[in-house]
């Protein structure tokens, strides 16, 4: 069984929002609405300012405060810990979007919560995420966390990765590379 992760390399990512469009055609993601974004962060003080750059998306926390919060099961784990909504069972109550830290979920026009799905329809495919596929400096990196063999694997052995609010007690699985 797999365990899907993804990560954004700060030193590759030019925030060029390639991503961010690809997604949109990708997933159907309404106007104003988004499933990813891109942030510049300035870190440190004056004269010693960096500039952090990254594509950001919901995290597929592997202990997802969204999917327990969910009262009608909607929100879910799919294929290799993917976190998922369906849209049949969603009533747009909001539960899991208060119970989210990260402010990665919007309601969608036709009532339901939405948000990024690791394009899990197209990892059932044997593909990768659109983003991943698109970005042109071959920023985002996804795949089985647990394969020794896979790129990410090496990536996560090899740099000191992190998390956004490891805090929070949600163990993401989107992992910043430094
Ligand atoms: Fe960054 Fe790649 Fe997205 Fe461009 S496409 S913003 S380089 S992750
Ligand atoms: Fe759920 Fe938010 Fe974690 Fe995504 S980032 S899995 S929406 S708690
Ligand atoms: Fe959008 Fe798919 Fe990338 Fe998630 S994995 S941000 S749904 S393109």
């Amino acid at each position: 069984m797999a365990r899907y992760g993804m990560t954004v390399d700060q030193k590759l990512c030019v925030t060029c929002n390639a991503c961010v469009l690809a997604c949109k055609n990708e997933n159907a993601v309404p106007e104003g609405e988004a499933r990813c974004w891109t942030v510049q962060v300035e870190k440190g003080e004056f004269p010693l300012l960096s500039l952090e750059t990254r594509s950001e998306r919901c995290n597929h926390c592997e202990n997802a405060p969204c999917v327990s919060a969910c009262p009608t099961a909607a929100s879910h784990y799919d294929i290799g810990g993917i976190v998922v909504v369906d849209p049949n069972k969603c009533i747009g109550c909001k539960v899991c979007t208060l119970a989210c830290p990260y402010e990665v979920r919007y309601l969608h026009p036709d009532g339901y919560i939405d948000k990024c799905t690791f394009c899990v329809h197209r990892v059932k495919e044997g593909k990768d995420p659109a983003c991943v596929t698109v970005c042109p400096t071959k920023a985002l990196t996804f795949g089985d966390l647990d394969d020794p063999r896979s790129e990410i694997f090496r990536q996560l052995q090899s740099r000191p990765a992190r998390v956004l609010k490891p805090e929070e007690g949600t163990r993401p699985r989107f992992f910043i590379l430094p």
